[in-house]
Order: C-alpha cells, then sequence, then structure tokens
C-alpha cells in the first residue's frame, strides 16, 4: 500500500470531530452578564470593587473550593498570572529563578520581567518535568525561586523539589497551565508550591477565550497578588501599605478578567471532571494501541499521581525504526486529516514540542528588555546549545505528541489514528529507499 507521502491515498479525509466545550450552558451565562450591562465593575482605587465583580469573586470562590486552596485570584491569562507571581514573591534584578527550557515561553519570560535571570536545568527522561537533581545543581547564592511546569499535565516530582526549595529558602511557582484536575495523592497539581496558575486560554483542557487563574494558601502572597493584579501603586497610601518591604514589586498592571470570561469560565469549571475523565479513557486506549507499534514507546505516569494529559507525549526508538523520528511522523501526519475548529493546526501531531527555550535568540543574543541586555547584563550565564542534554534529545530526536485524545473524538475516529500509524509501520521500507 503507497504511503500518502508518496503520493498514495491517504487513510482518511474526513475531518475529525472538534473539541468544543462551550454549550448553552456559556451562552445563558455570558447573556446573563451583557443583559445585566455590567461588563467589569474593576476600579483601580481603594474600593470595594478594588477585587472585581460578582461573577469574577463566584469564579474565585468556585475554584478555591473546588481545588481545596485558600486563595483564587482571576487574571485576564496565565502569563499575567505567572508575572505577577514572580512579582509577589519579591524577586529582584539580578536574582535567579530556576525554570525548564521544555516549556511555552511565559514560564521563563515571567522571570525577566522583573530583572531576573533564568537558569534553566534539564528533564526527567520519562516525566518531562524538571529533575530535581538538575535543579540541585543549578543553585547558587542568587537563587531565589524555582518556576516548575506541570508539563503536558504530569505534576512534577513535589516531595523531591519542594525539599530543595526548603533547604535552600526558595519559592516554588507551579505553572499548572497544562495540568487542571490533575493530582497527587489527594492534592491538585497547582496547589503543590507556593503559587500556583492555571490557563483558561482556548488550547487548554478547559477555557474563556483568554484567563488564567492564580492560587496559594498564603494572605500575604495573595493581597500582594491581587495588588499587582489592579494598578498596586494607585491604592498602597489609601490602603496604609508604607513599609519598605511592602512595597517591593507594588507595580501593577491591568490584568483583571471580565464579568464574561468569568461567568463563562464557572460553567466550564463544572465540566471539568466529566472532560478530565474522558480525555483520560481515550488516553489510555490510544496508549495501549499505539504502543503495540515498535517504535513507540507508551507514557509513564509518576506513581502516585493523576495526568491530565493536555497532549499525549510518546517516545521513539529510531534504531527500532530504523530512521528518524521526523520521518517517520511526517508520514503518519499526511496519511490523516485535520480536526475540526483546529484546522490551522493541520493535523494534532507533532514532534519535539517546542525548542527548549535558551536556543530562542531572545537568550542567544542576551538582549531583552533596551539596548544593553538588561537584565542578561546583571550577569554572567550563558546558554550554549547543549546545556539541558536531555530536553534537547527530546526536542530534537526522541518525543512524539498528539491530541487525538481530545473528548469529542470516537472510538473509530482512534481507530484510525492507529491505523495510521500501523500503515506506516508496514510500509516503512517505502522511506528508507530514497
Ligand atoms: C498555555 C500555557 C501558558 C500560558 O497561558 P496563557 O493563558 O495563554 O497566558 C503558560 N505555561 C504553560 C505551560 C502553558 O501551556
Amino acid at each position: 500500500m503507497k504511503l500518502a507521502i508518496n503520493g498514495g491515498e491517504k487513510l482518511r479525509t474526513a475531518p475529525f470531530p472538534a473539541y468544543n466545550t462551550i454549550g448553552v450552558e456559556e451562552e445563558e451565562a455570558a447573556l446573563r452578564v451583557l443583559r445585566s450591562g455590567k461588563l467589569s465593575t474593576y476600579l483601580g482605587t481603594w474600593h470595594a470593587d478594588f477585587y472585581g465583580g460578582p461573577e469574577v469573586r463566584a469564579l474565585e470562590a468556585e475554584w478555591c473550593e473546588y481545588f481545596g486552596v485558600k486563595h483564587a485570584i482571576s487574571v485576564n491569562s496565565a502569563t499575567s498570572g505567572l508575572y505577577a507571581a514572580v512579582g509577589a514573591c519579591g524577586i529582584s534584578p539580578g536574582d535567579e529563578i530556576i525554570v525548564s527550557a521544555y516549556t511555552m515561553s511565559a514560564s521563563a519570560t515571567a522571570a525577566l520581567v522583573y530583572g531576573a535571570i533564568p537558569i534553566f536545568a534539564d528533564i526527567e527522561e520519562e516525566y518531562y518535568c524538571l529533575d530535581p537533581r538538575s535543579i540541585e545543581s543549578k543553585i547558587t547564592p542568587r537563587t531565589r525561586a524555582i518556576i516548575i511546569v506541570d508539563i503536558f499535565g504530569q505534576p512534577y516530582d513535589r516531595d523531591a523539589v519542594n525539599a530543595i526549595a526548603k533547604k535552600h529558602n526558595l519559592y516554588v511557582i507551579e505553572d499548572a497551565a497544562q495540568a487542571p484536575g490533575a493530582m497527587l495523592g489527594d492534592k491538585y497539581a497547582g496547589t503543590l508550591g507556593d503559587i500556583g496558575v492555571y490557563s483558561l486560554n482556548y488550547h487548554k483542557h478547559i477555557h474563556t477565550g483568554e484567563g488564567g487563574i492564580i492560587v496559594t494558601d498564603d494572605d500575604t502572597l495573595a493581597e500582594k497578588l491581587r495588588l499587582i493584579r489592579n494598578h498596586a501603586e494607585a491604592v498602597l497610601s489609601a490602603k496604609g501599605i508604607t513599609d519598605k518591604n511592602d512595597l517591593i514589586n507594588m507595580v501593577g498592571f491591568n490584568y483583571r478578567m471580565t464579568e464574561i470570561e468569568a461567568a463563562i469560565a464557572r460553567e466550564q469549571l463544572k465540566k471539568l471532571p466529566a472532560l478530565l475523565e474522558e480525555r483520560l479513557e481515550n488516553t489510555a486506549y490510544l496508549n495501549e494501541k499505539l504502543s503495540q507499534i515498535p517504535c513507540i514507546k507508551p507514557t509513564k505516569i509518576r506513581e502516585g499521581t493523576k495526568h491530565a494529559f493536555y497532549v499525549h507525549p510518546l517516545q521513539f526508538d529510531a534504531e527500532r525504526a530504523g530512521m528518524h523520528r521526523n520521518s517517520f511522523i511526517d508520514a503518519v501526519k499526511a496519511e490523516l486529516p485535520p480536526t475540526l475548529l483546529r484546522e490551522e493546526s493541520t493535523v494534532l501531531l507533532s514532534y519535539g514540542y517546542v525548542k527548549p527555550l535558551y536556543l530562542q535568540p531572545l537568550y542567544q543574543e542576551r538582549i531583552a528588555f533596551g539596548k544593553d541586555g538588561y537584565p542578561f547584563n546583571l550577569s554572567n550565564v550563558t546558554y550554549p546549545k547543549g546545556l539541558c542534554p536531555i530536553t534537547e534529545e527530546m526536542h530534537f530526536n526522541r518525543l512524539v505528541t498528539h491530541e487525538f485524545m481530545r473528548p469529542g473524538m470516537t472510538k473509530n475516529d482512534m481507530d484510525d489514528v492507529v491505523k495510521a500509524f500501523e500503515k506506516v509501520w508496514e510500509n516503512r521500507s517505502e522511506l528508507l529507499c530514497d
């Protein structure tokens, strides 16, 4: 059977079903707000509305309840949430923050915004989260925090990482953008460090188009986060804040979420458990079938954790396949159709995930703010290729990710995905002879 990449017939052309979590519940919630005429009620002055309107506050209370956490602070994106988290921790220019290079760029940019230097540590070979041993090897007297990502929905190694943080007096900021509903024991991902951040952007498990939620059990951090969200500097004197220590990083932004987004998010949160269960069932089905293909290694889940599978990572064995990962996966992609609502991403299968962040021009040229390279000019740190060998190996050679487990995919749809992999495996000699 000729492979589609070589001009043969595609295994399937009918698009895969959309992942669309928005229904009448969200429609009614948005209408309720529109009809009220109050699309936001935030005030950037010291007033009851400094903390937002009724939908924003209800969402925050419901988020606290669901995730078992003392404070939930809604923001307009997880990126804003990460920035506010670094600010609330009192990070100063020239401080160092340890972060993964294998994540969405904002996880590291959050350090730069406060003049701190991202220090990239390497990841675990099986779970792709920061490796505690690598974290420890990167600690210096300037280290102040670890931004740890529950990458792909896998909770990080809390016990080991938090012990290191405690020993060296570091904050742990957990980027749980990809892991809403994931768990370690009886605790939710996002609540495992000092501050956690979730995303509600439209790629994520549940969404409001754009949005984010910050969580913490610490009253002082929570209040700083709320100040940074809403023009901190404008309310400090009315609030009676004059202590020098309390003024650190109290420069505010407008990170506020609108009432419509909050009303939609409240409905989305109710749908999270069912959406997650379907995703986990689909992933288990695909993991079982795809790992029958000799060059595909099944995914491991960290002991004692529940994974949230934002994407489903797999590893590719080039030796078994007799070719590089990219050739094989390009051939599988050629067999498959796009997914509705995500037509722009063609086929929801890719290799490598993001390029290790330190290979971006920002880090290679050490220029962020201004022409003198602030904040890199406060540090001698450099970002050579080879800095994080496991991250590079995953990106360039081994990692495969897909999103064919998203709710809405039927068994038939998933079987087509498996058949495409099988077709390429069985006809792989076609890929070798050119
Ligand atoms: C999506 C994502 C973010 C950013 O989320 P936004 O809400 O789009 O700002 C941050 N970190 C990770 C790991 C993400 O996947």
